[in-house]
């Protein structure tokens, strides 16, 4: 079956790398984005998380080298070298450093807009693929199959566009929800799991000579004690990026003195020394926008044709663990891997978008969990009301963290499935369950 018209509705990230993979499935993919695109590599107005740090996991960097075989050399040539996940990016948990010899896993550090430019360098190849930016969103049309949408350009004019499957990649704030309700298909329950969690960023100019020791530097407080976490990363462009979290509603840093201030108090003095050798470029940033945020679609009884929803807008997630690009790309695969197996049964669209979305919340499970399980424990203890399964929570938490610090082979089998290379159910082993539960097993390891 030919298919003429891919809509996606979206620029980011996801609405890029799904281009990317679909790009052999349809003649021509229309890429609608409300913003203006930088040519410096400037953050952009409508995707204001590009400002903070931005950790590729290990999953991530393989689906999209494996999309764009560029990507590396592109790396390089940015200066976002390789880095062993354990041996070049140092962790300190609760004042301590985790071990920090190699483990053979590569990853890289990056930028969001830096990624998102080299995402457009390679969709520039194809002629088939057009961007659309400056142009906003304004409806989706149809209710039982979505035809099309309303597009409104920057001068005001509206006009419709159609084709044969339409993807929705408007991130966290897309309407999504509330248009399907429109179309007649019910309201999609929304798990929400809101830890309070603020980044504050500041980009810093190193001093002429000083460099840091590794391609990303961590402190990570102590869970439900602490809330702070620190980072600095080496962004390529001879600059630095320092972000700082606050977790549980704790104030985030106005100003360039008060993120010095909040540096210093990190739980270990790394992260502050390497920061007052070094100029701060930039004022401080802040983003709070930063909740679990599941829609369960799979539970509808109804879902209308020809239209998909992935990455953010389908499921966002407390940023700290850094799933969102790799949960984008891997839904981005997925659609890809769906439609052609489709395909090769069928000679309609009929029936696909909703076995594309059953299939991806089954793909969001392991990093829902993952992302939530601290941030539950945060909330209740902010709560103040702790129920039994919290102090389970709570305690398996501890006891995981005491465990990654005391063992290298658990932080390594935790780090794999943190880097969406192993599904969560291997924690779940005997061998590291008794470690979790047996202080001697530990220490025998
Ligand atoms: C503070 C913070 C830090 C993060 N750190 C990490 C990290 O370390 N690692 C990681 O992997 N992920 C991280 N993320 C998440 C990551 O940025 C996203 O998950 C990822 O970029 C995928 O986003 P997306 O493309 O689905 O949505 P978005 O990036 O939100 O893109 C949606 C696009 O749709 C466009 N759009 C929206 N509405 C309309 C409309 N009506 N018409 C036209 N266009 C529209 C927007 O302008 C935007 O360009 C972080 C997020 C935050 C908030």
């Amino acid at each position: 079956m030919s298919l003429d018209r891919l809509i996606i509705l979206g620029g980011g990230i996801t609405g890029l790398t799904t281009a990317l993979q679909m790009r052999k499935q349809f003649n021509e993919i229309v890429i609608v984005e409300r913003d203006e695109y930088p040519t410096n590599g400037n953050e952009r107005r409508f995707t204001p998380q590009g400002h903070h740090i931005h950790v590729l996991l290990a999953r991530g960097v393989s689906e999209l080298f494996r999309c764009v075989s560029e990507l590396p050399h592109w790396f390089d040539e940015a200066g976002l070298l390789e880095s062993d996940l354990t041996g070049d990016i140092w962790v300190a948990q609760a004042g301590n450093w985790l071990p920090r010899r190699p483990c053979g896993i590569p990853t890289r550090p990056c930028t969001r807009p830096l990624l998102e430019q080299m995402l457009l360098r390679a969709l520039g190849r194809y002629r088939h693929i057009s961007l659309l930016d400056c142009t906003k969103v304004k409806a989706v049309i149809g209710t039982n199959s979505v035809e099309g949408a309303v597009l409104m350009y920057k001068n005001g004019e509206t006009q419709e566009l159609r084709g044969d499957l339409v993807v929705d990649a408007r991130g966290r704030n897309s309407q999504v929800v509330q248009e399907i309700e429109v179309m007649g298909h019910g309201l999609a329950r929304e798990t929400v799991v809101d830890a309070k969690v603020a980044y504050a960023s500041c980009f810093f100019k190193p001093n002429t000579g000083a460099s840091l020791p590794c391609s990303v530097l961590a402190a990570i407080g102590s869970f439900g004690r602490d809330p702070r976490i620190g980072t600095l990363m080496s962004v390529g462009n001879g600059q630095w990026l320092a972000t700082i979290i606050n977790y549980a509603g704790s104030a985030p840093p106005k100003t360039v003195d008060a993120f010095l201030e909040q540096s210093a108090a990190l739980c270990v003095p790394d992260l502050h020394e390497h920061l007052i050798r070094a100029e701060p470029s930039s004022q401080v940033t802040l983003n709070k926008n930063t909740a679990n945020r599941r829609r369960h679609f799979n539970e509808l009884k109804g879902w209308p044709e020809r239209y998909v929803v992935v990455g953010d807008a389908a499921c966002c997630f407390n940023p700290r663990f850094g799933q969102g690009i790799t949960v984008a790309t891997i839904g981005a695969r997925l659609l890809a891997d769906e439609l052609t197996a489709h395909l090769a049964a069928r000679t309609t669209l009929d029936g696909f978008s909703r076995r594309f979305q059953l299939a991806l919340d089954k793909q969001l499970e392991s990093p829902w969990q993952m992302a939530t399980m601290e941030d539950k424990g945060w909330i209740a203890l902010q709560r103040g009301r702790i129920s039994l399964t919290d102090k389970m929570r709570i305690a398996l938490s501890r006891r995981l963290l005491e465990t990654m610090a005391a063992d290298y082979d658990t932080y390594i089998r935790v780090n794999r499935v943190a880097h969406m290379l192993h599904p969560i159910g291997t924690l779940l082993s005997p061998r590291t369950l008794a470690k979790f539960l047996l202080p001697q097993a530990r220490r025998l390891s």
